[in-house]
């Protein structure tokens, strides 16, 4: 699984979230913590919803 912004490997529960996009629902978000720390951005695959 990778991290949706920077595209970085994730393995460790704690080391990344993930949650449905907020918009459409279809696809999971994934971040990793320095992302999730630095507010970097992500877009959503599916409906090109673009949060921090
Ligand atoms: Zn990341
Ligand atoms: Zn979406």
């Amino acid at each position: 699984m990778r991290c949706t912004s920077c595209n970085t490997e994730v393995k460790a529960k704690e080391n990344f979230v993930m949650f449905p996009c907020p918009n459409c629902g279809k696809t999971i978000i994934v971040r990793c913590n320095s992302c999730k720390a630095s507010g970097r951005k992500y877009a959503c695959s599916e409906c090109g919803f673009v949060g921090p």
